[in-house]
C-alpha cells in the first residue's frame, strides 16, 4: 500500500513506542540503535546537502552533515531513519534540503516522521499545551527538544488544544499550514500555494516590517470560504536568507465563533457544530481515523 501522510505518523508513532523515549531532548541515538544503523557525521558534503543514508553489509548507515548545527543534525538522522522505515528512497538533490517550494512528496513525509521521533507526543504535548501562545515559545520549545523552529512550530500547532495555526510560506506563498483540532473540526482551511493574503501581517513582515507584537486581523483573510468571522491574532517572522516567512495564527479568546445560518425569515442563529472527523490532511495533525462516517 502506498505511504500516505496518514500512514507514515503511524509508522513514526509506531516506532516511537518501541524505543520509547522519556527524556528531552530525545536522545536520537536510540532511535538509530533500534535499526541498529550507525550514525557517521561527514566533514564533505555541500551546505545544502543535510545527509543520506546507505546499507553496507547487512547494517545501515546514516551520514549528516558535519558543518551542520548539532539540531540540523538530529532532524537529518530522524529523516534518515524516514527513509529506512519508509522504505523510501531518497529524493534529494532536486532542491537544497531546507526549501518546500518544489520538495517530493516522499521527502515531505520523511520530514513529518521525523518530527514525530524529534517532538514525541508523549513528551511535547503537556509541554506544548503549557505554553504560552508566541513564537518565542516555540523557540523555547525548540531549543529544549533540540529541534527546528519550524519543526517544532507546526509540532505545536497540531498538539495544542486552542484554535491556532501554523504557517511557513516560501517566496511568498504557503507552502505548509499546520492547524490544531479545534481548526480543523471548524474547516479553518489554509489552502496550499495560497499567496500570503494581502492585508495579513506576514505579508508586512516579509517586506521589512518589525513583527514586536502580534497584529489583529480578519480571519476570513486567512481561511478559504470563511463565514464565521471572528479576529486572529498574527504573530510573524521573516527569515531572509531563505525568504521563509513563519506565522503563528490564533483566536485570542481561546475559541472559534460560531457557525451561523439564516432560517426561513431571514433572521440569523448560531449553529451547533458538527461532531465530525476530519480527514488527517496536515502532515503532523493528531491522529484521527479517515473515512470514520460522521454522525448526524
Ligand atoms: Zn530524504
Amino acid at each position: 500500500m502506498a505511504i500516505d501522510e496518514f500512514r507514515a505518523v503511524l509508522k513514526a508513532r509506531e516506532f516511537v513506542r518501541k524505543v520509547n523515549p522519556a527524556t528531552i531532548p530525545v536522545p536520537i541515538e536510540m532511535y538509530a540503535r533500534e535499526l541498529g544503523a550507525v550514525i557517521r557525521p561527514q566533514t564533505d558534503l555541500g551546505p545544502d546537502e543535510a545527509g543520506y543514508c546507505f546499507k553496507n553489509n547487512g547494517k545501515h548507515f546514516i551520514c549528516t552533515n558535519a558543518n551542520d548545527k548539532p539540531e540540523r543534525q538530529r532532524f537529518t538522522v530522524c529523516h534518515e531513519i524516514a527513509h529506512i522505515v519508509l522504505g523510501l528512497p531518497s529524493q534529494h538533490g532536486a532542491s537544497p534540503w531546507w526549501s518546500y517550494a518544489k520538495k517530493p512528496l516522499a521527502e515531505i513525509l520523511c520530514d513529518v516522521f521525523a518530527a514525530e521521533l524529534l517532538l514525541p507526543y508523549d513528551l511535547f504535548q503537556p509541554q506544548a499545551e503549557k505554553s504560552s501562545i508566541s513564537l518565542a515559545a516555540i523557540d523555547d520549545l525548540a531549543e529544549r527538544f533540540q529541534a527546528s523552529a519550524t519543526a517544532t512550530g507546526s509540532r505545536y500547532a497540531a498538539v495544542v488544544s486552542t484554535p491556532l495555526a501554523f504557517v511557513l510560506s516560501e517566496q511568498g506563498k504557503v507552502r505548509y499550514a499546520s492547524r490544531s483540532n479545534q481548526l480543523k473540526d471548524a474547516y479553518a482551511w489554509i489552502p496550499p500555494r495560497l499567496d500570503l493574503p494581502d492585508g495579513c501581517f506576514s505579508k508586512k513582515v516579509r517586506s521589512g516590517a518589525a513583527c514586536d507584537s502580534p497584529e489583529e486581523v480578519d480571519a476570513g483573510i486567512w481561511f478559504s470560504d470563511w463565514e464565521r468571522g471572528g479576529i486572529l491574532l498574527e504573530e510573524a517572522r521573516h527569515l531572509a536568507p531563505w525568504d521563509q516567512t513563519l506565522t503563528l495564527l490564533w483566536f485570542e479568546d481561546g475559541e472559534v465563533p460560531p457557525q451561523k445560518f439564516r432560517d426561513d425569515r431571514g433572521e440569523i442563529h448560531e449553529k451547533e457544530d458538527d461532531d465530525n472527523d476530519g480527514l488527517l490532511q496536515e502532515l503532523d495533525g493528531k491522529l484521527r481515523w479517515p473515512g470514520k462516517r460522521r454522525r448526524r
